[in-house]
């Protein structure tokens, strides 16, 4: 690990509209966040003075956002002169602001996968907010009374809430290939389970990767499975990503995270992430060892503290995801699947 490295995992965060500089233009900025984990991210390469800055996510499409955007533009950004953006994924503390940056910067060009770039405009166009029954069912037919299905389907309308659009058209990000930023080589490297093809840039000469949300440092990225794909595996795409990141990164690359404080020793936290999901998996064979149970039934088994509506919406949601692991697996099975669906070990 360089110096650097190893003082900036003590550095303070930076407040909104500074910056902390992480390598020779490479800039670390972090924004508020109105939920319990209350910050994100935003990274800044520097591409020389004629072309400007290439951002790396763009934050929550809310005011308070706008104004650190406008105190980064005018201080550590130095005037503003922006390349490009890339967005690692849809979800709406990272992609939210991305119309309305774009839009104030004169339109440089976007850079997303194709895969995020679509989901995102998906759910922009309204993709959750569905009135179909199917999504309805899908809620109550894992135990969640009337009260928790309406907080449930609320969050597509929350979503279209943070975030302020996307252009019509932009630059896929593609796994392995090399994108030039500034004189710096990055590989794209692409991650799902938390998000469908949540992109990462690797820098192999500098040991830097940026790791948007597949990688955190204390907290473990949120898991989830929505009721467009019900039956879905996310867990197992997540440690099928994890194991791909132990092949494509080093351990002692500096870890530029999506959230909280930068890492290193990497292969490590990649082991304590998986192992978090073997244990969270071991916990819900255990609890439905012996009655079989709804997936509302079991989050709060699984959650001892209280959780507010947002975090009971992705309680409920990775509960749901780590039942379906097991089922994938062999080792649960649903024995009611009827107007309520219970699963059991087996
Ligand atoms: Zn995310």
């Amino acid at each position: 690990m360089s110096r650097l490295a190893a003082n900036l995992l003590d550095t303070p965060p930076p407040a909104p509209g500074e910056a902390v500089e992480v390598a020779p233009g490479l800039l670390w900025m972090r924004f508020r966040l109105p939920f319990a984990l209350n910050h994100v991210n935003i990274y800044a390469i520097d591409e020389g003075e004629s072309e400007g800055w290439a951002l790396f996510d763009a934050g929550l499409g809310v005011e308070e956002t706008y104004a650190a955007w406008e105190a980064a533009l005018a201080g550590p950004l130095r005037g503003g002169r922006v390349s490009r953006l890339i967005v690692s994924h849809f979800h709406p503390d990272h992609v939210g602001a991305a119309g309305w940056l774009l839009r104030r910067l004169g339109d440089p060009p976007l850079y997303m996968t194709e895969t995020e770039y679509l989901f995102a405009r998906y759910m922009m166009a309204g993709g959750e907010t569905t009135e179909d029954p199917l999504y309805e069912a899908f809620y109550r037919r894992h135990g969640a009374d009337a009260e928790e299905t309406r907080i449930l389907i609320e969050r597509g309308h929350n979503y279209l809430r943070r975030v302020t659009g996307l252009p019509a058209a932009f630059h896929p990000l593609e796994r392995r290939v090399p994108l030039n930023l500034g004189g710096r080589s990055f590989r794209v490297l692409t991650g799902a389970g938390h998000a469908p093809a949540q992109a990462m840039l690797h820098c192999a000469e500098e040991d830097l990767l940026l790791a948007a949300d597949q990688v955190l440092g204390r907290i473990t990225p949120n898991i989830s499975v929505h009721a467009m794909e019900p039956e879905a595996d996310p867990v197992a795409r997540f440690l099928d990503s994890l194991e791909d990141l132990r092949g494509e990164v080093p351990d002692e690359t500096l870890v530029l995270p999506g959230h909280e404080q930068p890492l290193t020793a990497l292969h490590g936290r990649l082991e304590e992430l998986a192992a978090h999901h073997q244990i969270r998996c071991a916990v819900v064979r255990e609890i439905c060892r012996t009655e079989p149970l709804t997936v509302s039934e079991l989050t709060p088994k699984l959650f001892a503290r209280p959780l507010d509506p947002h975090q009971k919406s992705f309680a409920f949601a990775e509960a749901l995801a780590h039942v379906n692991h097991l089922v994938a697996r062999g080792e649960m099975a649903w024995v009611e699947k009827g107007e309520v669906w219970r699963a059991r070990s087996v």
